[in-house]
């Protein structure tokens, strides 16, 4: 199959390409930004140390603190002349985290992006519908550039404002809907409620930017009729949303090699994990110029898919996000990731994707609370032998106790963005 957007090379092409884009931005960071002097200086590298890939591994880290330091316009290595464009994100803590881009690096991105709707096998008749942020968020100005570039129409919504996304689903007749798996979900439940489901002419979905389960995806694929549905990755300190996306074999998510190198590397040692073993995803840019990254520090969690993909695309893989190092809680001293809660509820046809995980302390010992939903067609009969059954799965693959309520569809909140699944009321101690 050819491609209009996806380049198809090899290993050694991507490994050549990756060389002398490192190189390159091994020396225009060097040359451009303070703060990468000193960093490399500290480190004892120079530009010219860098002679094969390998040597990637003797770079400093940048974290999302670096980019703090910065404030407001941190890493920035080309004359401020030369930026066109900011875009910003929300810090964890504090202040936002603001990246600076120029004519290329627009140019890059919405290249990148471009290939991600190809990948979906969308064409220009296409009609994709935007649903997710925009200003000075990535996301709505990503898919944007990315549709336009490609050529098909774009109709962009914004996040929420239920009634206009339906309304478009049925007056314009979108193909495609791009939003966070949350409100996918959401859509797809107002859809089914309001008796739209032949009214509309959706057939794909690329959503992203959070943590999702199959089941998840089940259900929206099932409520709104979709044939695909696509995750799609990206972040704002990399150019945003279209970093890779899944392709039609399901198999793992293409990220674009020729772009950034991708490390995965386990968060406390620092050192790379085995291939295929799950750890941190820390990226290098290529080409980047207003901002480039050097072994960015994501705190996203994946393992990368060896071999080939069934689909002949050749751009490498990496698994779906498993969730950021940062949502981590400890509890009884265990270290657990909200979707590990998730994949347990996998396993029950009578529970829906949504749930929701309190933490609470009583006489300084941790309690947990799982409060999930049941879904509407199952019975309401066995509710308290289900939650048994998901606290004994709990225990079995988390090792760890906990409470389980079943409740009924439709009872936990909803949001449009990112769905908020931990409530640490904890306090300290
Ligand atoms: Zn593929």
């Amino acid at each position: 199959m050819t491609h209009r957007f996806i380049p198809e090379l090899n290993e050694e092409q991507i490994a050549d390409i990756q060389l002398d884009g490192l190189k390159w931005t091994a020396d225009h960071a060097y040359n451009g930004s303070p703060f990468y002097r000193s960093r490399m200086k500290e480190q004892g590298i120079e530009p010219g140390d860098i002679k094969t890939l390998d040597d990637l591994q003797q770079m400093p880290f940048t974290t999302a603190n670096d980019l703090k330091e910065g404030y407001p316009m941190p890493l920035l290595s080309v004359p401020e002349a030369d930026v066109v464009r900011i875009h910003g994100s929300s810090g964890t803590t504090g202040k936002r985290k603001i990246l600076t881009y120029t004519q290329n690096d627009i140019d890059t991105w919405k290249d990148m992006f471009a290939r991600c709707y190809e990948l979906a096998g969308l064409t220009v008749e296409d009609r994709v519908q935007i649903c997710v942020g925009y200003g000075l968020w990535t996301a709505g100005a990503g898919f944007q550039l990315g549709c336009e570039r490609f050529g098909a129409m774009t109709l962009p919504v914004g996040p929420g404002l239920l009634e206009i996304q339906l309304q478009m689903l049925t007056d314009l007749k979108s193909t495609c809907l791009c939003s966070t798996a949350s409100m996918a979900l959401l859509m797809g439940e107002e859809v089914q409620k309001q008796g739209l489901a032949d009214k509309i002419a959706l057939k794909k979905a690329i959503f992203g930017a959070e943590t999702h389960t199959p089941k998840m995806r089940r259900q929206f694929e099932q409520a709104l009729g979709l044939e695909h549905s696509f995750d799609i990755i990206g972040m704002t300190e990399l150019y945003g949303p279209g970093m890779g996306l899944e392709c039609m074999a399901h198999d793992g998510i293409h990220y674009w090699a020729d772009k950034f190198i991708l490390e995965i590397i386990d968060p406390d040692t620092l050192q790379p994990v085995a291939p295929g073993e799950t750890g941190e995803m820390v990226v290098t840019t290529l080409s980047k110029e207003a901002s480039p990254l050097i072994r960015y520090r994501t705190h996203d969690l994946t393992r990368i898919i060896p071999g080939q993909c069934s689909c002949g695309v050749t751009m490498p893989r990496i698994d779906k996000i498993m969730g950021r190092s940062d949502d981590m809680f400890i509890f009884r001293g265990v270290n657990i990731y909200p979707g590990q809660i998730g994949s347990v509820l996998e396993g029950f046809g009578d529970l829906s994707a949504e749930y929701q995980i309190s933490l609470t302390r009583h006489d300084g010992l941790d309690h947990m609370a799982v409060r999930v939903e049941r879904t509407p067609e199952a019975s309401t009969d066995n509710d308290e032998g289900l939650a048994k059954a998901v606290a004994a799965e709990i225990r079995k693959n988390i090792l760890v106790r906990s409470d389980v309520s079943i409740l009924g569809p439709g009872k936990l909140p909803r949001s449009f963005a990112k769905t908020k699944r931990v409530q640490d009321e904890r306090g300290e101690d």
